[in-house]
C-alpha cells in the first residue's frame, strides 16, 4: 500500500515535469501536483526529486543556491538569465559532444556533461 502510493505519487511528478519546459524547482513542482495529490508532502516531492535524478531519469541542475529539474534527458545544454532568472533550453549537441571527447583528468570517465551558459537574454525590459 505505501509502495503503491509512493509510486504514484512519483508518476504524477514526472507527469508535470514532461508537460512544462521551465525547469521548475522543488518548491513549483510540489505546488502543482498537491493539486492532484493533495496528501504529498514537500519532502516526498524531494525525495523522488532526488530518485529520480539518481536514476537518470530526469536532469537535476544546480543553479546558484537551488536546484531545477528537468524531464528532458536528451542531450542539451541551458542558457540562464542572470537578471530574468528564465532557463532557456539549448540544442547544440557539439557543444556537449565536444566537452564529453576532450574531457581528459586522470583516467576519469565521464559519462555525462551538463553545459550551462550564465549571461543576459534578449528580454532586457524585463
Ligand atoms: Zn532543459
Amino acid at each position: 500500500m505505501m509502495k503503491r502510493r509512493l509510486t504514484v505519487q512519483k508518476l504524477k511528478i514526472l507527469e508535470y515535469l514532461r508537460s512544462v519546459k521551465t525547469h521548475p524547482t522543488a518548491e513549483i513542482i510540489y505546488g502543482a501536483v498537491k493539486k492532484q495529490v493533495p496528501t504529498i508532502t514537500l519532502a516526498t516531492v524531494y525525495r523522488n526529486l532526488n530518485l529520480l535524478a539518481n536514476k537518470g531519469e530526469i536532469l537535476r541542475l544546480e543553479m546558484g543556491n537551488e536546484f531545477h529539474f528537468d524531464a528532458d534527458i536528451g542531450r542539451h545544454q541551458h542558457c540562464v538569465c542572470r537578471k530574468c532568472g528564465k532557463i532557456h533550453d539549448v540544442f547544440q549537441k557539439e557543444i556537449s559532444k565536444y566537452a564529453m571527447e576532450k574531457i581528459n583528468y586522470d583516467g576519469f570517465n565521464p559519462t555525462n556533461v551538463q553545459v550551462i551558459f550564465y549571461g543576459y537574454c534578449k528580454n532586457k525590459n524585463m
